[in-house]
């Protein structure tokens, strides 16, 4: 019966509020409004609010801490084990706070702490700039940001958290507060651990050229093809490089045709970069047989568009190794894997790679908490299925994936793993997560923890504490 007195307690609340939009479980709108990407690990929300400001936020956090009321906070719903939407806690819904304000010399922008990034890459483009974001428009840039944010644009301008040079949050008083110097670096990979983000201040770039699109490989006998292209790619790298413009994202999915091999290729600069970009696409299609380059000029609001067709919420859940390199033997170990990928459209295969500006040495690591800074390869593999009952195969698929890595190269697998790819569930305590995704900074982030939220407040928030 908590649940029915919260429920009324929060209904008395919101009558005095009516800039908060309400969605109770009653609501034709709370199945819409409260889903999140993962459907699996998803809970049933007591109820979906909808602050439309920071002030909003503040009586929201206040009231909230003194009835004792659980609480999410939700962006774009991606996280991956669905960490948005807990059984009987409110879900605060932060997609309205989407504002972007270009700073005068068009060097910063602030954006509302959830904004998606599809809006995002929209409002700069229309500005001529833009600033690292993932692919998949839906997904929340401050939850993909604040852990970490690989995306087609590291390489050229560094990792999502490495953007950030401001930050204004709720705390656990509900005050609203710019955040100093000390507490960035925990938001810098830890997130939404310490308060609610109510806006971010982040790097912007000039940028009005743009080339992307799918490089689809023969995939006939896709673990030949990506030995092939995983060898030629590699020596292309030890040899020539890659200009930072460029990022080449292996992916293995389902099309209605069945499993592809594609690279994402992405180049982002300006005429009369765009030339050079062109040669490029022409590189990386020779890297292996091809049968269709889609790479063409385009605009980043276009090409996240695209990407839309991801599907919206999936069962199962995530594996992830970092590795140094991919050398011979690991890319068998992928090649035999996915040439037997389930054929569930969810269930996917992604390589992206660290390299550029976020890496130490390059002057990258010092000011946040996010652990990886050494070059390398992040696997994404995806043990989800758009069906309930396919999710069994799918995450068998992966464990099997991620355990023959693992096996066949155990130097080569970092310490360290991706947050926001490493399911925490499986993790074991909260200790050892933090470990694993942290590795040293590990204790940074809790003593920012016990000094900027020593009550655990925000214990729902990602990663978990204890
Ligand atoms: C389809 C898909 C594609 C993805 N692609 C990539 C990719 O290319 N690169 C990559 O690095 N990652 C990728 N991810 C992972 C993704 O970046 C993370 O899961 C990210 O945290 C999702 O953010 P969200 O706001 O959408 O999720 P939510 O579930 O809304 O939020 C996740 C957590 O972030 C915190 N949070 C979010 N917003 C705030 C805020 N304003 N204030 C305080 N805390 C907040 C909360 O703790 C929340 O539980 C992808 C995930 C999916 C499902």
């Amino acid at each position: 019966m908590a649940d029915n007195t919260h429920l009324l307690a929060l209904e008395a609340f919101l009558a005095q509020q009516p800039s908060i939009k309400y969605v109770p479980p009653s609501s034709p709108d709370f199945d819409s409004m409260g889903q999140v990407w993962n459907a699996s690990g998803a809970g049933t929300s007591l109820a979906v609010v909808q602050p439309q400001s920071a002030l909003d936020v503040a009586s929201l956090i206040k009231f909230l801490k003194s009835s004792l009321i659980p609480f999410t906070l939700r962006s774009g719903g991606h996280n991956l084990e669905g960490r948005a939407a807990v059984d009987n806690a409110l879900q605060i819904d932060l997609r309205a706070l989407n504002t972007v304000a270009v700073a005068p010399d068009r060097k910063s922008a602030t954006v509302g702490g959830g904004i998606l990034q599809g809006d995002l890459g929209k409002k700069l483009w229309e500005e001529g700039l833009a600033t690292p974001t993932g692919s998949v428009p839906s997904v929340g840039y401050t939850g993909w940001a604040t852990y970490g944010g690989y995306g087609p644009f590291s390489s050229h301008w560094g990792l999502g958290v490495d953007q950030i040079i401001g930050a204004t949050i709720v705390n656990a008083d509900g005050e609203i507060q710019a955040v100093d110097q000390e507490l960035l670096k925990g938001i810098r990979g830890a997130g939404g651990l310490y308060g609610v983000i109510v806006d971010l201040t982040i790097k912007v770039y000039p940028l009005t050229g743009f080339l992307a699109g799918p490089i689809i490989f023969d995939s006939t006998d896709i673990a030949k093809t990506f030995i092939e292209f995983n060898t030629a790619y590699t020596n292309l790298l030890d040899t020539e490089g890659l200009p930072p413009q460029l990022t080449v994202q292996p992916i293995v999915f389902n099309s209605p045709n069945g499993r592809v091999l594609a690279a994402l290729f992405v180049w982002s600069g300006s005429e009369p970069e765009i030339s050079a970009g062109k040669r490029w696409a022409e590189k990386i299609l020779s890297l292996a047989p091809c049968t269709m380059n889609l790479v063409a000029p385009t605009t980043s609001p276009e090409w996240l568009a695209g990407n839309a067709h991801f599907p919206m919420s999936a069962y199962g859940s995530s594996w992830t190794h970092n590795l140094a390199r991919i050398p011979q033997n690991v890319a068998e170990v992928i090649g035999r894997n996915i040439a037997r990928l389930p054929s569930d459209p969810a269930t996917m295969f992604s390589v992206h790679q660290l390299r550029g500006p976020s890496v130490e040495g390059l002057g990258a690591g010092e000011d946040s908490v996010f652990a990886t800074r050494e070059p390398h390869y992040m696997l994404e593999i995806l043990g989800y299925a758009t069906v309930a009952s396919a999710q069994e195969e799918a995450e068998r698929w992966a464990a099997q994936m991620a355990a023959e890595i693992e096996e066949i190269d155990p130097r080569n697998v970092l310490p360290t793993a991706y947050i926001s790819l490493y399911n925490a569930s499986r993790g074991g305590l909260p200790d050892k997560v933090l470990d694993k995704v942290y590795g040293p900074k590990a204790e940074v982030v809790k003593a920012l923890k016990t000094k900027f939220d020593p009550e655990d407040l925000f214990r729902l928030a990602v990663p978990a504490i204890d």
